[in-house]
């Protein structure tokens, strides 16, 4: 993809945290690479899937795109403003651009809010005036799905689903172009997962927006994506259109994710990680491929030497040294 064309453009993203240890005195005993020299972009009106295990660095990267939280390293062009070097007043205009739906709304929710305050609120932080807010709201309600009267009720009264629409409806409030959905329907049964991507595609039509969705659920982003991107260890392996992506995996990690996938009934509980062993901190540090612990294919470069993330069809890129 040419960055031209691109609402979002990550380059070299970094985030790291220390790790403490010690019996009596704590002290530095270590580094966790949440996200290592990340790099993708979005197309507008595109949905990129971002898939892999828990602690991989996918939720990580999602609020570096929208820096909240702070990188070490690399940057993020938004619609070609730099947002690393944003200060805070000018952060906060451009961040109405792109808002964060999370896996629990009810946890970002007051709940001695009624709705329409919440679906409100990010207008009322903004100073919109009390009205306008009213009417948006109106406005709001009815398109994920909800009736303006229930903007009286508060969240305890909805079940899980609605409360998605509710955290959908509230993450629209500022007409946002972008929204990064942080495992949105992870905590939804199947059925309702559905009507929520569904929902979730529906508005990406209406309203033009580009979709940073983030999932460890491979059936439900085979769904909602155009693109995928792979993470292992807090680096990208694999980034592929979604037809390559499953049809013609490349990477051994991508491969052994798909194998996992039940085949069976959709929805069932269990995850890509069963059959394959966990991710966990590579032996011998950050170097060479951090995937070569649990890889079958494991030559002895592997372990010194990074593999590049290179081009192996097109707009298919993956990194193992079986590809070149
Ligand atoms: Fe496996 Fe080596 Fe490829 Fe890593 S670089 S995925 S260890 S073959």
């Amino acid at each position: 993809m040419i960055a031209e064309e691109a609402l979002v453009v990550a380059t070299s993203l970094r985030k790291t945290y220390p790790i403490y240890g010690g019996t009596f005195i704590k002290r530095r005993t270590g580094t966790v690479h949440a996200v290592d020299d990340v790099s993708f972009a979005i197309r507008r009106g595109e949905t990129l899937g971002l898939v892999g295990e828990s602690g991989c660095g996918k939720s990580t990267t999602g609020r570096l795109l929208m820096r909240l939280i702070e990188p070490d390293g690399g940057s993020v062009r938004f619609d070609g403003v730099e947002m690393t070097t944003l200060d805070r007043r000018r952060l906060n205009e451009e961040r109405r651009r792109i808002q964060l739906m999370f896996q629990d709304p009810s946890s970002a929710f007051n709940p001695r809010m009624r709705v329409g305050q919440i679906v409100s609120e990010p207008m009322r932080l903004a100073g919109a005036p009390d009205r306008a807010q009213r009417a948006r709201v109106a406005e709001l309600l009815p398109l994920v799905g909800l009736t303006e009267e229930q903007a009286e009720r508060f969240p305890h009264q909805f079940s899980g689903g609605q409360r998605q629409r509710i955290g959908i409806a509230r993450a629209l409030a500022l007409r946002p172009e972008m929204i990064v959905c942080d495992e949105p329907v992870s905590a939804l049964d199947v059925s309702i997962q559905a009507q929520v991507v569904n929902l979730l595609q529906d508005l990406q039509q209406q309203f033009g927006l580009t979709y940073l969705f983030i999932s460890h659920d491979l059936r439900v982003v085979r769904h909602i994506a155009d693109r995928v991107a792979v993470m292992y260890l807090g680096r990208i392996v694999e980034l592929a259109p979604k037809a390559e992506l499953y049809g013609s995996p490349q990477h051994p990690y991508t491969r052994m994710l798909l194998s996992a996938v039940p085949k069976t009934k959709p929805g069932a509980t269990r995850t890509p990680t069963a059959a394959a062993g966990e991710a966990g901190p590579a032996p011998g540090g950050r170097q060479g491929c951090l995937f070569a612990p649990r890889c079958p294919h494991v030559m002895p470069r592997c372990r010194d030497e990074i593999p590049a993330f290179r081009p192996v069809a097109d707009r298919h890129s993956a990194a193992c040294h079986l590809l070149g």
